[in-house]
């Protein structure tokens, strides 16, 4: 795996053969997990520890921006992605991937353009 750093603001990305990992961090309780720089958990206040998710997830939501944004040409897609035993990250959804997208759709993050993106069903 390549430490590809902060490639999407303060998420911490490190691709791999298989897809995209996110760096986290996670209760030794299992109360809470973060794709961020938390360091106490919110439920019961033992401190995270360093845990790294995916590239496996479900897309809990997804939306098409028709306004312009730095970087980006509308329309565009985002998709808010639920990291098995993970947090939740925002994803890109590139083009081809916009007819098929679903809520409740498992799949894999990869990177495209440096940051995270959808990619192929899951099938396990
Ligand atoms: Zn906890």
């Amino acid at each position: 795996m390549n430490d590809t750093g902060q490639l999407n603001g303060p998420l911490r990305l490190v691709r791999s053969d298989d897809g995209l990992r996110v760096v986290g961090r996670r209760c030794p309780e299992a109360h809470h997990t973060t794709a961020y720089a938390d360091f106490v958990c919110p439920d019961c206040g033992r401190r995270l520890e360093e845990a790294v998710f995916g590239p496996a997830g479900v897309v809990w939501s997804y939306t098409t921006i028709t306004t312009p944004a730095p970087g980006r040409t509308p329309p565009f897609t985002l998709a808010y992605v639920d990291l098995a035993d993970g947090p939740r990250i925002l994803c890109d959804v590139p083009a081809a991937a916009v007819p098929t997208v679903a809520v409740g759709q498992r799949i894999s993050v990869v990177e495209v353009d440096g940051r995270p993106a959808i990619a192929e069903e899951v099938s396990r």
